[in-house]
């Protein structure tokens, strides 16, 4: 369909939309301007799809817009889920973005074969095994996250270069594809292997290690994606792509970084396969634990407290009472800061944005690199559904799984309280010997609860 003056129109509109994604990712770097930054992407993505609609390669309008109403009805629900559910949600997210990637591929494949010239053929060999292993690989990270598959890492052994050596028969197929196209029967091979290579690649690795995954499978999907431009010769995806993988690739290494874990022992190390539960500890340490009466009276006596946040207090959906319990303190006059673990929960930046979300100030966020140094002067450390994040033996027993991985120091607080529902292990499934010292007192129950159970007891609001 012609539309007269529509070329510049959509190249406009595609600068926009690249000025978008770019400001969108330097605005999400900070919780002050993260807002923004995800409007920012959600108006780019708006004006790459007007403008792609305005293109003139487009027949029909009656399927795009079926293909519209259909991603819309599937789209919205899935978009609808608990924070805590996200890491799966994104995992869906690239499945079905990798599965689009592999089918353009596939259906530009045999509408140019067998003339396909060696660089198209190279990228778009690229463009479906990418593509293919990120679609079964993301689907599985998806159930191990979801818990419908095993989370436990399943290995054998030369796992490793049975994998490998599948990845390297499709590398090898591509490489035949590029020199001879027109042997088109080959081509369901760079498609099938790299399918079977996604679910392989995922089986050994360890539920607990799943978002690093799921952020490096991102990684793969961009760069398909940017592939994907090269084929149908469109540079906002290229652009988008680069952004996507670099972004993604940068990310996993941060996480890495901050489980002080280097990245094949993340992809090959099959992390969290002893399971070391508390319960044999529970039995044989004590432990000493209290009331919200009582927690509350020690709070009240504290002149600074520092708050940390985990994984439970995100499943309980606590920070509003947090928040509740902030103003509580405050207006007695104690200073309260909250030490913010960079894997905290089960993304990064998961607690900053409940902790925002809850109308936290920023300036009380601090890094664990800040708040370490504050521990020894801090009257309370209280630990609100945290776990693996405050676990000592990350600094000194060398042979614990989480052995290096920084941690927050609540241990040299003067009194560290713990709230959380039973002596069960955290994501990492480690017991945490923070629990059994004299100087700890365990406050057994759930998040959002207990912490409005203090709040009452500090003369705070009702629930
Ligand atoms: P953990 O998973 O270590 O511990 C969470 C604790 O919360 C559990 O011990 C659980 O104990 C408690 N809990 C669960 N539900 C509730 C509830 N309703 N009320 C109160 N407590 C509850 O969390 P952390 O945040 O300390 O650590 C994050 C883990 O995730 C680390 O191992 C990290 O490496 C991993 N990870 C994080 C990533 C990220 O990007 N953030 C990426 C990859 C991995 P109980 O059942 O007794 O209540």
């Amino acid at each position: 369909m012609n539309i007269p003056g529509a070329e510049n129109v959509i190249e406009f509109t595609y600068l926009i939309a690249t000025a978008l994604f770019i400001l969108s990712l330097k605005w999400m770097s900070s919780p002050v301007t993260a807002r923004r930054g995800v409007r920012a992407g959600e108006m780019g993505m708006i004006l790459a799809i007007a403008g792609t609609l305005l293109s003139h390669d487009i027949v029909d309008y009656k399927w795009v817009a079926i293909a519209l109403v259909l991603g819309s009805i599937i789209g919205v629900p899935l978009g609808l889920v608990q924070m805590t559910a996200v890491p799966q949600r994104t995992a869906l997210s690239h499945a079905f973005g990798a599965l689009c990637v592999t089918l353009v591929g596939t259906a530009e494949f045999y509408l140019r074969a067998p003339a396909v010239p060696r660089f198209m053929m190279a990228v778009l060999s690229l463009e479906v095994i990418l593509g293919a292993l990120t679609f079964t690989g993301s689907l599985m990270a998806a159930g191990k996250l979801q818990e419908v598959l095993p989370q436990r890492p399943i290995t054998y052994k030369g796992q490793n270069i049975v994998n490998l050596s599948l990845l390297a028969v499709a590398v090898a197929v591509a490489v035949a594809l590029v020199l001879h196209p027109e042997k088109m029967n080959l081509f369901p091979a760079i498609l099938a292997i790299p399918l079977v290579f996604g679910v392989l690649m995922i089986v050994p690795i360890g539920g607990a290690d799943m978002p690093t995954v799921i952020s490096l499978l991102n990684s793969y999907a961009g760069l398909s994606a940017a592939a994907m431009g090269f084929v149908l010769d469109s540079k906002l995806l290229i652009i988008a792509g680069a952004l996507d993988g670099a972004s993604g690739f940068i990310l996993s290494v941060n996480m890495s970084k901050a489980m002080n874990r280097s990245f094949s022992n993340v992809l090959f190390g099959a992390f969290g396969q002893e399971q070391i539960t508390a319960a044999g500890h529970a039995e044989a340490l004590p432990v000493h634990s209290a009331t919200a009466e009582e927690a509350a009276a020690i709070l009240a006596a504290a002149n600074k407290v520092v708050i940390v946040p985990g994984y439970g207090m995100a499943v309980a959906q606590a920070q509003h009472k947090v928040r509740e319990l902030y103003d509580a303190l405050t207006k007695r006059g104690i200073d309260v800061k909250f030490g913010i673990h960079p894997v905290a929960g089960r993304m990064p930046g998961h607690m900053n944005v409940l902790l925002a979300e809850a109308d936290i100030p920023y300036d009380k966020l601090l890094d664990m690199d800040v708040i370490n140094g504050e521990f020894p002067q801090t009257d309370v450390a209280l630990v609100i559904g945290a776990n693996d994040v405050t676990n000592p033996a990350a600094r000194n027993e060398t042979g614990s799984p989480i052995y290096g991985m920084p941690i927050l120091d609540v241990d040299k607080a003067r009194t560290a309280m713990v709230i959380k529902r039973s002596m069960s292990p955290g994501f990492a499934g480690i017991d945490n010997p923070l629990y059994y010292l004299d100087r700890t007192l365990m406050l057994f129950g759930d998040a959002r609860a207990f912490v409005g159970d203090i709040v009452r007891e500090l003369g705070g609001p009702r629930q």
